[in-house]
Order: C-alpha cells, then sequence, then structure tokens
C-alpha cells in the first residue's frame, strides 16, 4: 500500500468528478473514480476506476474498501432543469439509495471525511420569486420548501450527514453548488445545463439565426467555472466547516445576459425566441458567499466571460469533430485561455 492519501471520488465519469480525479491525481493523491460510465470525453486519470451501480448495498462496501480516507461523494442521477422536473420519483429514489447506502459503507469502512454535493436547489421557492433576488443564505434553507424530487433528496442527505457526523463521529462536509459550467461537460441530449446549451445553440447557429431560449430569458442565476468549483471541493475537505455551505459566484446574470456574452464571443448577431412552454425554474438565484468567505478564506474568482470563452471553444471543436457545425467561429483556438 501506498502512503499517498487515498481518495475515492464517486461520480467519477461525470463532469465536476473527472476535473476533481485530474486535479488530486497533480496533488499527488491516490484516487480511486467509481461511476456507471467511463468520462465520455477523455480518459479518466485515477489510479483505479470501477465501473460500479452505487444505488446497490454491496458496490458501495466495494467502492469504500482498503483503507479510503476521504470520500467526495459527487455520484446522482441529475441534469438541467428539464430533466429534474420530468422524472421526480426515479431521481429521488436513484440518489437517496447512493447517499444512504455511501454514508452507511463509509462509516463501516473506516472512511474519515465523506464530502457530499448538495446544491442551491435545496433553497425555498418562496425566496426565489423574483429576478432581482436577494442572495441566499446557507440558513435559508429552512423551513423547506425546495426543488421537487432532486432538491429534496439533497436535503434530506444534508441532513442525513449531519446526523452521522453526530451519532457516527464521521466527518462530513456538505457544499452546495450554484451552477457550475466549463469544458468536458454534457452539452447535448437532455441532461445539460444552460450554459453548455446555449454554448451549443450558439455554435451551431448562423449569423441572423433565431435561438431558442426556455422562458422569458429574464430569470437570474450565478455560474461558478470547474476550476474553482474543484479548489474549492478541496478546500472544504480539507477545512474544519461542519455546516453547509454556498460554492458559486454572486455575480447575478439573466438567461437573456447569458445568451448575448456567448454569442458576443462567438461574433455572431442572433435573434432570441423565448419559449414560454418550456421549464425555467425559479425566477431568481443567486449565493450569499459571506460564510464561504469566512469559512474557507477564498471565493471564486474566475470572470464569467473568460470561463464562457473556453467553455464555448471546446463545445464548439467537439462539434466539429462530430461533423456538426455550419461555419468555424470567429474564435480560433489559439485564442483560448490556457
Ligand atoms: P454529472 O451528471 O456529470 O455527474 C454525475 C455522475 O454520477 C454521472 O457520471 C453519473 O453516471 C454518475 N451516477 C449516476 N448514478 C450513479 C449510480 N447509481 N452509481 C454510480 N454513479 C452514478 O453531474 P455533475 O455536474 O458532475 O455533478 C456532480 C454532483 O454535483 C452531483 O451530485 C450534482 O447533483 C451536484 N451538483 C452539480 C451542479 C452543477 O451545476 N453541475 C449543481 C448543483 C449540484
Amino acid at each position: 500500500m501506498t502512503s499517498r492519501p487515498r481518495i475515492l471520488v464517486t461520480g467519477a465519469g461525470g463532469f465536476i468528478g473527472h476535473h476533481l480525479v485530474r486535479r488530486l491525481r497533480k496533488d499527488g493523491c491516490w484516487v480511486r473514480g467509481v461511476d456507471l460510465k467511463h468520462p465520455e470525453f477523455e480518459p479518466a486519470a485515477a489510479d483505479e476506476f470501477e465501473i460500479l451501480d452505487l444505488r446497490k448495498w454491496d458496490n458501495c462496501l466495494e467502492a469504500t474498501r482498503g483503507g479510503v480516507a476521504q470520500v467526495y461523494s459527487l455520484a446522482a442521477d441529475m441534469g438541467g432543469i428539464g430533466y429534474i422536473t420530468s422524472y421526480l420519483a426515479d431521481i429521488f429514489r436513484n440518489n437517496i439509495l447512493i447517499n444512504t447506502h455511501m454514508l452507511e459503507a463509509s462509516r463501516v469502512n473506516g472512511v474519515r471525511r465523506f464530502l457530499f454535493s448538495s446544491s442551491a436547489c435545496v433553497y425555498p421557492s418562496f425566496l426565489q420569486k423574483s429576478a432581482d433576488v436577494t442572495p441566499l443564505k446557507e440558513d435559508d434553507a429552512i423551513p423547506a420548501d425546495p426543488e421537487p424530487g432532486y432538491g429534496w433528496e439533497k436535503l434530506a442527505t444534508e441532513e442525513l450527514c449531519r446526523y452521522y457526523r453526530k451519532d457516527h463521529g464521521l466527518e462530513t462536509r456538505v457544499v452546495r453548488f450554484h451552477n457550475v459550467y466549463g469544458p468536458l461537460g454534457t452539452y447535448d441530449g437532455g441532461k445539460e445545463k444552460s450554459p453548455a446549451a446555449l454554448c451549443r445553440k450558439v455554435a451551431l447557429a448562423q449569423n441572423g439565426d433565431e435561438v431558442e431560449i426556455w422562458g422569458d430569458g429574464k430569470q437570474t442565476r450565478s455560474y461558478m467555472y470547474v476550476d474553482d468549483c474543484v479548489e474549492g471541493l478541496v478546500r472544504l475537505m480539507a477545512s474544519e466547516c461542519h455546516e453547509p455551505l454556498n460554492m458559486g459566484t454572486d455575480r447575478l446574470v439573466t438567461i437573456d445576459g447569458l445568451l448575448e456574452i456567448i454569442s458576443g464571443l462567438a461574433g455572431k448577431r442572433l435573434h432570441i425566441a423565448h419559449d414560454l412552454k418550456k421549464p425555467q425554474g425559479v425566477r431568481g438565484r443567486n449565493s450569499d458567499n459571506t460564510r464561504l468567505r469566512e469559512q474557507l478564506g477564498w471565493e471564486p474568482g474566475t470572470p464569467l466571460e473568460d470561463g464562457l470563452r473556453t467553455t464555448y471553444l471546446w463545445i464548439e471543436k467537439e462539434l466539429g469533430k462530430a461533423g456538426r457545425l455550419p461555419q468555424r467561429g470567429k474564435l480560433q483556438e489559439k485564442d483560448a485561455p490556457v
């Protein structure tokens, strides 16, 4: 056995998990990645990668075996707003099975720290009715009225993490992500989130085309670049923060505004068609980063334009490889930030 810290990342075939594995390996850790699938766009960087369905108890025991000291628990059935509003029962059931089994298997196998990836979807809908929303503080989650299905499960597992810490001494950490985006994430097929979907639509459009936006485009969100997300995860795991912690930026942008930034980067003039029949989620959502700054002495710093440029270029390149681009975009790869 090696003396390097032994770390398990679940959901390592997914977007954030894959980036996190790369970062932990760079830091010199020994990493086991587990997922239902391999990473889609490049090989996993993990020392070991196992295909396991973590809804099953035996697989959770297998994943946490062999002296794993820390678990980053990212595996989840999830997707964009269209997906999470369509499959309430499946999402709740799949995720509660993964998380209850993973927490108990971690306890049984002597894991010391367990980081659960929760979501801003735990926040009550009654606090998110205005586009000019007051940034959400961690304590706003209770009294509860979270996103049906996905958000209720996240909130339940947050509580379970608290109970495992109190009753069993498992050092749990809970992060609430606010819209993470970046390269190497799903950009097509229904599970993609808004930045990736809009980058795809802009890349596939020609000057003067119409681009469809779900809702009236005035709904607001804040967005965090994936490198910042990974930095925050590593810092949170090492911290003594036992309470749920927001992780996001506090720059509020409308969906129309997001499209404008992306089309500007691509050098395309596009018209917006709003589809009011499509789900658009809460009216406004922003992150209050007071606790984040206090606890980690840090907050995400990548400007939205920089992160979107890298993301757009990557998606444009992928579409090009698939032979789907109508024309080469204005940005060339040499313009991409490293
Ligand atoms: P993702 O969908 O890319 O990754 C999740 C991974 O979990 C997928 O690769 C999937 O195959 C895997 N998985 C699903 N069911 C599984 C099972 N039964 N057994 C094993 N693996 C399984 O999503 P992501 O964006 O990388 O998100 C990672 C975590 O962060 C998730 O828990 C998600 O809920 C949370 N989160 C993400 C965001 C965001 O903006 N990306 C926002 C809030 C919360």
